[in-house]
């Protein structure tokens, strides 16, 4: 009953609501919200004094000048925009729940220019008469892959799509079983094929395929012949994978186009920088394929996209598949890819300008530097809250791109005194900005390949933040 009596002790919502502090919230917040607030964090109070105790040690005053601290604090939490920040410590550079690349500085300010003001989206300058927002991308896209034409749509699931349904629908279309990828997020290839309206015919074994087998199901209702590359797995072993070359010289047997999904699909060769060869899009375009087909925003580094190259006559019957006006790509992503191919036109300066091309060529040299500088200012501000160290790791390319890839990286890790390192990765989560790292034998590993160089001084406030103490109870 001594907790029913102190309940009296506990504010009305108006008394919360008259406090001079809560006047000056309710000029900045939505009304609403705040008086929501208030009745929630009473709500809480009250369940805590009738369950925990009467709080017989603190007065009514007390109370309303604690309850009026923590409306405000759950307000400003309350009103943070739900997209947020994040500082990607995590390695993974192509990490599609933290939003895949991060914008070149040039694509960025196209966005910004486009965004701010109308723009000559769909409208040709000089004769003053209707244009195509493809225009500015074809005439990059077609000059940097060799293709004779191109496209680009919402993304490359939408790419597979649209080209499928455009050169195959009610016909049937040939894949390897040793293809049949499924990349995430529920896009399969006998499922978008099933969409597409195509028929789908698979052939060979899971791990072998030769020329013949394709030979042994084309009929008058065989449409394309589809390679697609198996971005995200690898058949090891006893293996025999179909090649799009060998396609190709079916595809000229029988007369029927090739199509490659390349799935990431890039410009400049990485090898050199101890990553696997994988083709480029000039390559495949070169081999003879007559469709290709990859994201904008994997290993290219540039906005989420579908881009499609290839022969002229196949691009032109897509341009007029009524599908296209449905997956078609916004000003925003015509500003970032535009600026993005650009670059590429001098592969030196896409190599220094673009994040995912700088992170996956990031020397280790430069990234121990980068992490001796951040462990020592950590050291200096979280003193005896935390063992801070620098080691060695492997940093993954991600976005189901080069799965077997290791990128050998530096971390800074970092061993709280006085939480274990799930608690600290998670309040470092719940900061602003968000930091996200991987936690490894009780410590919280920062890679620093995907922390980008003006990111270190966020970091340390935020690992400061979280590991003071009483700020847990805070939050
Ligand atoms: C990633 C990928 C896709 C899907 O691309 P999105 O741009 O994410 O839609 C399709 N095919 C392959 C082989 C891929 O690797």
């Amino acid at each position: 009953m001594a907790n029913r009596e102190a309940l009296r002790k506990l504010p009305a919502v108006d008394e919360v609501l008259r406090s001079p502090e809560m006047t000056a919230l309710l000029a900045e917040k939505p009304r609403n919200l705040v008086v929501e607030t208030v009745r929630q964090v009473l709500d809480r109070w009250r369940q805590a004094i009738l369950t925990d105790g009467a709080k017989d040690e603190i007065g009514r005053e007390e109370i309303t000048s604690r309850v009026v601290k923590e409306v405000i604090r759950e307000t400003a939490r309350r009103s943070r925009p739900k997209l947020r920040r994040v500082i990607n410590a995590t390695g993974v550079v192509l990490h599609t729940n933290l939003g895949r690349a991060v914008l070149s500085p040039a694509a960025r300010a196209a966005v910004e220019m486009v965004a701010s003001g109308y723009s000559n989206l769909e409208l040709d300058l000089e004769s003053g008469r209707r244009g195509s927002r493809y225009a500015p991308l074809e005439g990059l896209l077609t000059n940097l892959t060799g293709a004779e034409a191109a496209l680009v749509v919402n993304n490359n699931a939408a790419a597979v799509l649209l080209a499928l349904s455009t050169l195959a629908r009610g016909r049937e279309v040939i894949v390897s079983r040793g293809q049949l990828v499924e990349i995430g997020g529920s896009f399969r290839i006998p499922e978008v094929m099933a969409q597409s309206g195509a028929k789908l015919v698979e052939v060979g074994a899971t791990n072998k395929t030769y020329p013949d087998d394709y030979r042994r199901v084309i009929t008058d209702q065989t449409a394309l012949l589809l390679h697609v590359h198996t971005s995200n797995y690898r058949l090891v072993g006893f293996v025999r994978e179909i090649t799009v070359a060998e396609l190709v010289s079916l595809g000229k047997e029988y007369g029927l186009p090739v199509m490659s999904d390349l799935g990431s699909g890039f410009l400049v060769d990485l090898s050199h920088f101890g990553l696997p060869a994988e083709p480029t899009v000039q390559e495949v375009v070169a081999s003879g394929a007559d469709v290709v087909t990859f994201s904008g925003d994997k290993l290219l580094g540039g906005p989420q996209a579908g881009i499609i190259v290839g022969r002229r006559q196949y691009i032109e019957k897509m341009k007029k598949n009524p599908l296209t006006r449905a997956v078609r790509i916004d000003k925003l992503t015509v500003a970032a890819l535009e600026a993005t191919l650009r670059t590429y036109l001098e592969p030196d300066r896409a190599l220094h300008e673009i994040p995912v091309l700088r992170m996956l060529t990031a020397g280790a040299t430069d990234l121990e530097e980068q992490a001796r500088t951040l462990a020592e200012q950590l050291r200096y501000v979280v003193g005896e809250l935390a063992a801070i160290e620098v080691e060695a790791t492997i940093s993954r390319v991600g976005g189901g791109a080069m799965p077997t890839a290791d990128l050998p990286s530096m971390a800074v890790t970092i061993r709280p005194r006085q939480m274990d390192s799930e608690k600290l990765a998670k309040l470092l989560r719940a900061g602003e900005p968000a930091v996200m790292g991987r936690v490894q034998d009780d410590r919280l590993l920062l890679d620093m390949r995907t922390v980008s160089p003006g990111e270190g001084e966020l970091l340390v406030k935020a690992v400061a933040a979280a590991l003071k103490p009483g700020e847990e109870e805070e939050r």
